[in-house]
Protein backbone atom coordinates (compact mmCIF):
# COMPACT_ATOMS: atom_id res chain seq x y z
CA UNK A 1 0.00 0.00 0.00
CA UNK A 2 1.51 3.68 -1.43
CA UNK A 3 -0.40 6.00 0.74
CA UNK A 4 -0.55 7.93 -1.84
CA UNK A 5 -3.89 8.85 -3.03
CA UNK A 6 -3.96 10.98 -6.14
CA UNK A 7 -0.74 10.59 -8.51
CA UNK A 8 0.18 13.07 -11.40
CA UNK A 9 2.40 11.62 -14.48
CA UNK A 10 4.09 14.23 -16.46
CA UNK A 11 4.41 12.99 -19.56
CA UNK A 12 6.44 14.43 -22.34
CA UNK A 13 4.49 12.12 -24.83
CA UNK A 14 7.69 10.42 -26.16
CA UNK A 15 8.20 6.72 -26.00
CA UNK A 16 9.57 7.04 -22.49
CA UNK A 17 6.29 8.06 -21.18
CA UNK A 18 5.07 4.08 -21.39
CA UNK A 19 8.16 3.18 -18.85
CA UNK A 20 7.08 6.27 -16.41
CA UNK A 21 3.40 5.54 -16.58
CA UNK A 22 4.28 1.78 -15.68
CA UNK A 23 6.32 2.78 -12.84
CA UNK A 24 3.34 5.07 -11.02
CA UNK A 25 1.08 2.47 -11.65
CA UNK A 26 3.79 0.12 -9.64
CA UNK A 27 3.60 2.57 -6.71
CA UNK A 28 -0.11 3.21 -7.20
CA UNK A 29 -2.28 1.37 -4.66
CA UNK A 30 -6.06 0.26 -5.38
CA UNK A 31 -7.39 3.55 -4.48
CA UNK A 32 -5.06 6.01 -6.16
CA UNK A 33 -6.37 8.24 -8.62
CA UNK A 34 -3.76 8.27 -11.16
CA UNK A 35 -3.50 11.48 -13.59
CA UNK A 36 -1.45 11.94 -16.93
CA UNK A 37 -0.08 15.99 -17.29
CA UNK A 38 1.18 17.16 -20.96
CA UNK A 39 1.93 20.66 -20.79
CA UNK A 40 1.99 22.32 -24.37
CA UNK A 41 4.97 25.18 -25.10
CA UNK A 42 3.55 28.07 -26.63
CA UNK A 43 5.62 27.62 -29.94
CA UNK A 44 6.41 31.57 -29.81
CA UNK A 45 8.28 30.99 -26.32
CA UNK A 46 10.00 28.09 -27.89
CA UNK A 47 12.12 30.03 -30.33
CA UNK A 48 11.95 33.36 -28.96
CA UNK A 49 15.22 34.49 -29.15
CA UNK A 50 16.32 31.55 -31.57
CA UNK A 51 14.65 32.61 -34.22
CA UNK A 52 14.30 36.56 -35.45
CA UNK A 53 10.46 37.54 -35.02
CA UNK A 54 8.90 38.83 -38.38
CA UNK A 55 8.05 36.39 -41.69
CA UNK A 56 8.80 33.41 -40.25
CA UNK A 57 5.81 33.51 -37.13
CA UNK A 58 3.15 33.65 -40.26
CA UNK A 59 1.24 30.75 -39.96
CA UNK A 60 2.68 29.41 -36.52
CA UNK A 61 -0.55 29.31 -35.28
CA UNK A 62 -1.87 26.87 -37.69
CA UNK A 63 0.98 25.01 -37.38
CA UNK A 64 0.65 25.13 -33.24
CA UNK A 65 -2.88 23.92 -33.79
CA UNK A 66 -2.39 21.10 -35.67
CA UNK A 67 0.48 19.94 -33.50
CA UNK A 68 -2.13 19.94 -30.14
CA UNK A 69 -4.40 17.82 -32.34
CA UNK A 70 -1.54 15.53 -32.78
CA UNK A 71 -0.74 15.25 -29.28
CA UNK A 72 -4.10 15.22 -27.73
CA UNK A 73 -4.52 12.43 -29.99
CA UNK A 74 -1.46 10.38 -28.29
CA UNK A 75 -2.60 11.45 -24.65
CA UNK A 76 -5.39 10.19 -25.37
CA UNK A 77 -4.26 6.64 -26.81
CA UNK A 78 -2.09 6.56 -23.43
CA UNK A 79 -4.79 7.37 -21.35
CA UNK A 80 -6.68 4.50 -22.74
CA UNK A 81 -3.74 2.07 -23.12
CA UNK A 82 -3.19 2.25 -19.41
CA UNK A 83 -6.87 2.66 -18.29
CA UNK A 84 -6.91 6.37 -17.32
CA UNK A 85 -10.28 8.08 -17.33
CA UNK A 86 -11.15 11.21 -19.40
CA UNK A 87 -11.22 13.37 -16.60
CA UNK A 88 -7.88 12.37 -15.44
CA UNK A 89 -6.48 13.32 -18.73
CA UNK A 90 -4.94 16.92 -18.44
CA UNK A 91 -3.87 18.56 -21.64
CA UNK A 92 -1.95 22.06 -20.59
CA UNK A 93 -0.42 25.23 -21.87
CA UNK A 94 2.32 26.85 -20.74
CA UNK A 95 6.18 26.42 -19.02
CA UNK A 96 6.37 22.66 -18.66
CA UNK A 97 7.70 22.81 -14.81
CA UNK A 98 5.20 25.81 -13.88
CA UNK A 99 2.13 24.08 -14.96
CA UNK A 100 3.35 20.78 -13.26
CA UNK A 101 3.79 22.92 -9.61
CA UNK A 102 0.04 24.53 -10.52
CA UNK A 103 -1.98 21.50 -11.29
CA UNK A 104 -0.01 19.66 -8.65
CA UNK A 105 -1.25 22.32 -6.09
CA UNK A 106 -4.87 23.31 -7.87
CA UNK A 107 -5.36 19.01 -7.87
CA UNK A 108 -4.25 18.10 -4.40
CA UNK A 109 -1.56 16.14 -5.76
CA UNK A 110 0.49 13.81 -3.33
CA UNK A 111 3.11 12.46 -5.69
CA UNK A 112 4.47 13.89 -8.65
CA UNK A 113 6.44 11.01 -11.21
CA UNK A 114 8.33 12.05 -14.17
CA UNK A 115 11.15 10.87 -15.84
CA UNK A 116 14.99 12.19 -15.34
CA UNK A 117 18.01 11.19 -17.43
CA UNK A 118 20.34 12.14 -14.98
CA UNK A 119 21.60 15.71 -16.25
CA UNK A 120 24.53 16.55 -16.26
CA UNK A 121 27.33 20.14 -17.56
CA UNK A 122 25.40 22.82 -18.98
CA UNK A 123 21.77 21.19 -18.85
CA UNK A 124 22.58 20.86 -15.11
CA UNK A 125 23.24 24.53 -14.73
CA UNK A 126 19.99 25.37 -16.88
CA UNK A 127 17.80 23.66 -15.21
CA UNK A 128 15.75 20.02 -16.45
CA UNK A 129 11.78 19.57 -16.50
CA UNK A 130 12.71 17.38 -14.04
CA UNK A 131 14.94 19.39 -11.43
CA UNK A 132 12.84 22.20 -11.75
CA UNK A 133 9.65 20.32 -11.02
CA UNK A 134 11.59 18.56 -7.78
CA UNK A 135 13.06 22.09 -6.02
CA UNK A 136 9.28 23.88 -6.38
CA UNK A 137 7.14 20.88 -5.70
CA UNK A 138 5.34 20.57 -2.07
CA UNK A 139 5.14 17.19 -2.79
CA UNK A 140 6.47 13.90 -3.08
CA UNK A 141 8.09 13.55 -6.54
CA UNK A 142 9.63 9.94 -8.11
CA UNK A 143 12.27 10.38 -10.87
CA UNK A 144 12.28 7.33 -12.78
CA UNK A 145 15.86 7.09 -14.15
CA UNK A 146 15.57 6.72 -18.41
CA UNK A 147 18.15 4.39 -19.76
CA UNK A 148 19.40 5.76 -22.93
CA UNK A 149 17.60 2.99 -25.14
CA UNK A 150 14.28 4.80 -24.22
CA UNK A 151 15.52 8.17 -25.84
P1 LIG B 1 13.41 16.85 -19.29
O1 LIG B 1 13.80 17.58 -18.08
O2 LIG B 1 12.93 17.70 -20.43
O3 LIG B 1 14.43 15.81 -19.71
O4 LIG B 1 12.10 16.01 -18.91
C1 LIG B 1 12.11 15.20 -17.78
C2 LIG B 1 10.72 14.71 -17.53
O5 LIG B 1 9.86 15.83 -17.28
C3 LIG B 1 10.05 13.95 -18.68
O6 LIG B 1 10.45 12.59 -18.70
C4 LIG B 1 8.61 14.10 -18.30
O7 LIG B 1 8.27 13.22 -17.23
C5 LIG B 1 8.57 15.53 -17.76
N1 LIG B 1 8.24 16.48 -18.84
C6 LIG B 1 9.09 17.09 -19.70
N2 LIG B 1 8.44 17.88 -20.56
C7 LIG B 1 7.13 17.77 -20.24
C8 LIG B 1 5.94 18.35 -20.76
N3 LIG B 1 5.96 19.18 -21.79
N4 LIG B 1 4.77 18.01 -20.18
C9 LIG B 1 4.73 17.18 -19.11
N5 LIG B 1 5.82 16.60 -18.59
C10 LIG B 1 7.01 16.89 -19.13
Amino acid sequence: MSGYRKIAVAVDLSNESNIIIRRAMDVASDGSEVHLVYVQEPMDSVYMGVVPYGPVFVGMDEVEENLKKELEGKLKVLGEEFGVPEAQRHFLNGVPAREIHRFTEEADIDLVVLGTHGQKGVQLLLGSTANSVLHGCCCDVLAVRILEEAD
